[in-house]
């Protein structure tokens, strides 16, 4: 398949000099090292920054994801400026075109220079707004990932359609070096998950949590964010999260120092109470560029050669980054805009009223959920075991569902959510992302968290007014989609089970799924 959408095309510069060149970036783009700062002469550039309120009123967006890029962007302003760099900050700006036109009548400038935007179709509106008032645009390549289009699409040899993550990770971590021997991977082995995925044991701690004092800018981006938008959804409570580099690195050394080594044995286990486990958090800081993934990845390296850290816990983390989140943004990048209308399973249900509210009689989402409200987070198996499989079961629709997590998640993005939700949660791509939908019942659940034990449903049952409602949803699923998934030899287990159900059962169970969904879509509390 040809590349729909590759970086765009580079432009250099030439007019002659009379106004600085602008070094334009923008919310998702904080970092020290941006691409656009490079070679650049504080001298003759000048850097532009648009707090656009447009932008935030664009979506609901969580308020914590709000308050976190608001205060991030006058974070990044002020560490520009002590390295000697020129900022034009735009504070609340009705949007880009109008804070792109204030700063073209203060600063004249001859031209424009920018980082590849990780949003489809923004580079070319950003580009639109200065070629309006006349100005040259350079556009150069993002520095916040490790991978090339070029060297993903080398992977889909002759026609292929798809290509698994764990191919591109092996080649990731042979072009990175990290957790190399030579030619053969550390320990022997590329994936240790058969020493993860533990349930967390009875009386096991984890280490409290490490919360920077709200500098300043937070404050000052919690009062922006309860001005201009105090009906977005979600609390900002306690802040609990980095927003300049230095944070982000505290941030990070507090995760290597306590967490990292414990992280891998229960990375996909869920406990009551615990929003954290000993997972980083650190998302949220690399999506905007704070941190980059390879100096995380060379110290989870340093810390297994250094023998402070397991090295099951050490490949875990580095195949979040290395793996798992340059494999997603290829595949956007690949597949857009298209990808993001797939919906091969023609779901179409709306997303569940307590999606916004919390407010359900099962456990694990009520847990699920307040971390989101509360936090603007859950951790990945809350995000694609708890709610996106709940939401693959009850069929809601792939672009409804995806818009919600972005929406809702600090670390949420466009790149981020289209191929998470679309693809790797809800199969809606055709298989593109993941070989067999992440469908599973409450026996999943019960195995990984305390959950079941408090549940008001019984984990057990499939039908019966306190069965748990993944049983009968999940039943359902493998009933509505029986067409689709018999082709498909890694789904032949759970249709055999399904085909072996005496007829009786088989009716009852769909017709409380057909419950359910009635409830979910009328907003009747379940
Ligand atoms: Fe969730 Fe069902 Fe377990 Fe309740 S019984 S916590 S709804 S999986």
């Amino acid at each position: 398949m040809p590349r729909v959408a590759g970086p765009p095309e580079e432009r250099i510069i030439t007019l002659e000099s009379r106004g600085p060149l602008t070094l334009w970036i923008t919310g998702d783009q904080l970092s020290p090292a941006n691409g656009a700062l490079r070679d650049a002469d504080p001298a003759t550039t000048i850097v532009l920054l648009v707090e656009s309120l447009g932008r935030g009123a664009e979506r609901p967006y969580h308020k914590r994801r709000l308050v976190l890029i608001y205060a991030a962007m006058r974070g990044y302003a002020a560490d520009l400026r002590a390295r000697g760099f020129t900022v034009d900050y735009r504070a609340e700006a009705d949007d880009d075109a109008t804070g792109f036109a204030a700063h073209v009548r203060a600063h004249a400038p001859r031209g424009v220079r920018m980082m590849r935007q990780t949003t489809y179709g923004l580079d070319a509106s950003l580009r639109e707004i200065a070629a309006s008032h006349g100005l040259p645009v350079e556009i150069v390549p993002h520095t916040n990932f490790l991978s090339t289009g070029e060297e993903f699409d080398a992977l889909f040899a002759r026609g292929q359609r798809r290509v698994t993550m764990e191919t591109f990770y092996r080649k990731m971590r042979v072009k990175t070096g990290l957790l190399m021997e030579g030619r053969e991977p550390a320990g022997g082995a590329w994936n240790f998950d058969h020493d993860n995925r533990k349930r967390v044991p009875k009386g096991t701690t984890f280490p409290p949590p490490y919360v920077p004092q709200p500098s300043a800018f937070v404050r000052e981006a919690i009062a922006l964010v309860e001005r201009h938008f105090p009906h977005h959804p979600g609390r900002i409570g306690v802040w609990d999260l980095p927003v300049t580099r230095a944070e982000a690195l505290a941030f990070a050394d507090d995760f290597f120092a306590h967490r990292l080594d414990g992280f891998g044995p229960f990375e996909d286990a869920m406990l009551t109470g615990e929003l954290r486990l000993n997972h980083s958090r650190l998302s949220a800081a690399i999506n905007i560029g704070l941190l980059h993934p390879l100096e995380l990845c060379e110290r989870a390296e340093l810390a297994y050669r250094s023998g402070t850290a397991r090295l099951a816990s050490v490949e875990g983390f580095i195949r979040q980054l290395i793996g798992w989140q340059e494999f997603i943004w290829q595949t956007y990048w690949r597949f857009m805009p298209e990808y993001r209308t797939r919906n091969t399973l023609g779901a179409h249900a709306p997303v569940p009223a307590h999606y916004l509210t919390g407010e359900t009689d099962m456990f694990c989402q009520r847990e699920a959920l307040s971390h989101v409200l509360d936090y603007g987070w859950a951790h990945h198996i809350e995000r694609l075991m708890i709610l996106g499989n709940f939401g693959l079961l009850a069929g809601i629709e792939p672009q409804a569902l995806t818009d919600w997590f972005w929406q809702m998640f600090v670390d949420g993005w466009d790149w981020v959510m289209v191929p998470n939700v679309i693809g790797m949660t809800l199969h809606a791509d055709g298989g593109i992302v993941g070989t067999k939908p992440y469908a599973a019942s409450a026996n999943y659940i019960d195995s990984m968290s305390d959950y079941c034990s408090k549940c008001a449903y019984d984990p057990k049952k499939a039908v019966g007014e306190d069965a748990c409602p993944y049983n009968a949803l999940y039943w359902d699923f493998m009933a509505r989609n029986e067409r689709a998934f018999r082709a498909n030899v890694r789904m032949a287990m759970p249709l055999r089970t399904w085909d072996a159900k005496p007829e009786e059962q088989r009716s009852a169970i769909r017709a409380r799924a057909a419950h359910l969904r009635r409830a979910l879509a009328d907003g009747t509390r379940i």
